[in-house]
């Protein structure tokens, strides 16, 4: 470690961070800050020692966004205080570090929902804020900063700003979203949704082909309070883009008998066991040897028949929204090289004949996904948003030795396909962007203003991390 960062009063360490995916990885000098005011120190010293400094929640970002190889990393994890929670208004005061697991634990017996939430709910606040995260419900509610009324941030000047829609409203609609790279928050202040039962009411479809499931996530969309689709991207031919689409409701009041119990904790765990056998923990075991293109298209081909019953059920909350939850540390059974998502937005319009370009791209090249997720989407006020009217695709790929420059190539076309198409990406997701790509769909106004206003916030560029130096620096 070095040696000035050693006299640290912070709790400190040089070690090796990794994104969600294993398949990128830095030496970071790591920082735990015990409270906000240990910040603006944090940022005096990355001054006198020429470092920069990137703010990490759980870091779970796909991609390089939570990394900053030889800077310092700061561990919000630590800062995960509830500073106040009104059950009579929904609304709750956090620190960044507080993850959507403690939250929705905590307005959930009471009859709130968080407003917005990600497949996983290890994710913190902050983190989510950073990325502005989407849900399954993008197209109804928009992202997560669409409900935050109000935060706090510490500025690398050492400055504390308070944001909202109404105050310091160009600096609330470009830190969220911000990736980091303008301030830390501190305390972030959100309207929770009202519930009136623990359950959701899901119907399931199948899909045959690409251009039937993009069009029962539209038609749906406006009837449902979710909606999200699987896609069997190992499929070609006339199967293409054949998946299943998932849509569900809140139930109203008075729809569920019993709101108070099935609204329990207890009632919303995932299981521990998969079919009452197998402790969940050991499935990315089992997943590893079908993670090879022919295991992956047997798999799916298995799971496409399974879903050719249609049906509706009633599932909790936490079920349907945590599914990737089911199988602890899943990313595992990608092997040593890890998995990269691709996640592409494309406007209604363009979707289908983009994405199947893709796909097929994918297959031809012997580089297929293994997994694709569908959503719906709307437009945003943000400033760096991935929003469109229209759709994303999430595609997983498996990274490994021998393909990972062919993966890599791939997916830049896969840019220039969405691009062309009139798409966005989220900088949460993909980790091969070019600068190019972010400036070309993000806009020259949209970049310039960005950095204006990185110049204000942050004159001595301290904020810095692997994914800003990839696309901004
Ligand atoms: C299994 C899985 C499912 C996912 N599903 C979804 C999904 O459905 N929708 C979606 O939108 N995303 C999804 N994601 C992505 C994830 O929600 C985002 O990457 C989110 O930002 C991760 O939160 P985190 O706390 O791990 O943040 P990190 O990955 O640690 O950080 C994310 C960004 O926020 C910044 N940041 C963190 N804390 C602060 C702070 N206090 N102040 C300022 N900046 C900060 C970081 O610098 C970084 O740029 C998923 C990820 C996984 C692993």
């Amino acid at each position: 470690m070095d040696v000035a960062l050693d006299t640290f009063t912070l709790e400190t360490t040089f070690r090796s961070l990794e994104n969600f995916g294993h398949s990128l990885r830095a030496r970071c000098y790591v920082l735990r800050p015990a409270s906000p005011e240990d910040i603006p120190e944090v940022f005096r010293k990355a001054q006198q020692l020429g470092l920069s400094v990137t703010a990490r929640g759980a870091g779970l970002s796909y991609n390089d966004a939570a990394l900053n190889g030889g800077g310092i990393v700061l561990d919000m994890a630590g800062l995960n205080r509830i500073l106040a929670w009104d059950p009579s208004t929904g609304v709750v005061l956090v620190e960044p570090g507080v993850t959507l697991q403690q939250l929705w634990q905590l307005v959930e017996p009471e009859g709130w929902w968080p407003p917005v939430v990600s497949g996983t709910m290890f994710t913190t606040v902050g983190g989510c804020l950073g990325a502005n995260i989407h849900g399954k419900n993008n197209f109804q509610v928009g992202p997560f900063g669409e409900h935050v009324i109000e935060f706090r941030a510490i500025l690398p000047t050492g400055v504390e700003v308070v944001c909202s829609p109404k105050k310091n409203s160009d600096l609330f609609y470009s830190m969220i979203g911000g990736l980091g790279m303008l301030g830390i928050f501190t305390a972030i202040k959100v309207q929770m949704k009202r519930i009136y039962s623990g359950l959701l009411e899901v119907s399931t479809r199948a899909s045959p082909n690409l251009g039937t499931h993009l069009a029962d996530l539209f038609e749906n969309a406006p009837r449902s309070d979710y909606i999200v689709g699987w896609l069997d991207v190992t499929a070609g031919g006339r199967g293409l883009g054949r998946g299943q689409v998932h849509a569900a409701r809140y139930l109203q009041a008075g729809e569920d008998p019993h709101p108070q119990f099935s609204m329990q904790l207890k009632n919303q765990d995932l299981p521990s066991r998969i079919l009452g056998v197998f402790p969940k923990s050991m499935l990315h075991h089992l997943m590893g040897p079908f993670m090879i293109n022919f295991g992956a298209t047997v798999v799916n081909a298995g799971k496409y028949m399974a879903s050719l019953r249609r049906h509706t059920f009633r599932q909790s909350h936490a079920a349907f929204h945590f599914l990737l939850d089911y199988v602890p540390n899943f990313e595992f059974a990608y092997g040593r090289g890890g998995l990269i998502q691709y996640q592409s937005f494309l406007p209604k319009e363009h979707a289908e004949a983009a994405w199947a370009e893709i796909i097929s791209l994918s297959i031809k090249r012997g580089l297929p996904s293994y997994l694709g997720v569908t959503k719906r989407h709307r437009p945003d006020k943000f400033l760096l948003s991935h929003a469109v009217d229209g759709f994303s695709a999430a595609l997983d790929f498996k990274v490994t030795d021998g393909n990972r420059a062919a993966l890599s190539q791939m997916l830049q076309d896969f840019d220039r396909i969405v691009l062309d198409a009139g798409g966005r990406f989220y900088f949460a997701k993909n980790s091969e962007t070019l600068p190019e790509t972010a400036a070309s769909f993000l806009g020259t106004k949209a970049v310039a203003q960005f950095r204006r206003l990185k110049r204000r916030c942050d004159p001595y560029g301290l904020l810095g991390s692997n994914l800003y130096r990839r696309l901004f620096a």
